[in-house]
């Protein structure tokens, strides 16, 4: 597997593409109403055929880094059947069951073993780190933020693109808004290396001539920046994703609705749930109650489709306060 297993897994093809757009056709054909699509028969057996083989990149993959230590995620898959385990924890096994009316993600590769994704995951961070597809952007920037947390993660969280903080630190959510974040993580019972943190662009957008402040991503930025994130989930093949914002949701699902009627409304995006939900920033600008229990809301959302434990006390946060 090793080389050719990683190789394979770095690959995000036009297949993926072709599908996550067919998805997200039928579902705004969904939205409208329509409940049948006609189908030709050939159509009908083109579908029911195994996917194409995946084309195989021509980019040599390094040998595998030193391992980092790592927190144990607490949501963690279930180990490679070669060394005798223990026996799983109660959560554990329930957060690697599928989930009733959940289809099984589809992802460009079979699961690679721990070491083969560890060197992908390696190899796709030195190309990103090395990115200069933006011009501007790579002159601006101090670092690449490609993301953090576990790449085992179950569960992941998408953001917009780095702030000057990320920018300086080379992480993504670490300014104010990050730390909200982290409080809202810590909230579910879960911590930053638990879960996996990115976002859809991986550089911080430039404001040339201007001191300080943020811009959002171009259209143009978020499509060249794309391909590096959808080789992150592929690889990362988590269960749940939480698009933070309506940035986040236009980059991934190309909606421009608005991500007040978008929130709390389950999603999928290449073949993954996906819950959008408001950016913690704009939890910063509107401090009230209603708005937490908004988002807090979408997150028991996510908890309870991951299977986790939720206590009363987590069921009434900001309960009383919204009123
Ligand atoms: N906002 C984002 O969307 N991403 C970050 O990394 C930081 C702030």
């Amino acid at each position: 597997m090793g080389v050719m297993g990683a190789r394979i897994a770095v690959m995000s093809g036009a297949y993926n593409q072709l599908l996550d757009a067919a998805i997200q056709h039928l579902q705004e054909l969904k939205e409208c109403g329509v409940r049948f699509v006609a189908l030709s028969p050939e159509s009908l057996a083109g579908l029911s055929q195994a996917r194409p083989a995946a084309p195989v990149r021509s980019v040599p993959v390094p040998p595998a880094p030193t391992p980092r230590p790592v927190a144990k995620p607490l949501v963690s898959p279930t180990p490679p059947p070669t060394k005798p385990v223990a026996p799983k924890s109660a959560l554990a096994q329930t957060l690697s069951l599928p989930l009733p009316g959940e289809a099984p993600t589809p992802v460009a590769a079979p699961a690679l073993s721990p070491e083969a994704k560890a060197a992908a995951f390696a190899e796709l961070r030195q190309r990103a780190l090395a990115c200069v597809r933006c011009p501007n952007l790579a002159s601006a920037r101090k670092n690449v933020v490609f993301g953090v947390g576990d790449i085992n993660a179950q569960l992941m969280f998408i953001g917009e693109a780095p702030g000057a903080d990320e920018d300086d630190q080379g992480e993504p959510f670490v300014g104010k808004a990050g730390q909200l974040l982290s409080k809202i993580i810590q909230a579910m019972g879960l911590t930053r290396g638990s879960v996996y943190i990115g976002n859809i662009l991986k550089c911080r957008p430039d404001t040339p001539g201007q001191a300080s402040g943020n811009r959002k991503p171009t259209p143009e930025e978020m499509q060249t920046c794309i391909p590096y994130l959808h080789e992150q989930i592929d690889l990362i093949r988590p269960r749940v994703i939480v698009a933070l914002g309506g940035t986040a949701v236009e980059g991934l699902l190309g909606k421009t609705i608005g991500i007040t009627k978008l929130r709390g409304q389950w999603r999928t995006y290449r073949g993954i749930p996906l819950m959008p939900t408001y950016h913690p920033a704009y939890l910063l600008r509107n401090q009230a109650p209603s708005e937490k229990r908004r988002v807090w809301e979408d997150m028991l959302q996510v908890m309870g489709r991951l299977g986790l434990p939720i206590s009363q006390k987590q069921r009434s946060f900001f309960l009383k306060a919204a009123g």
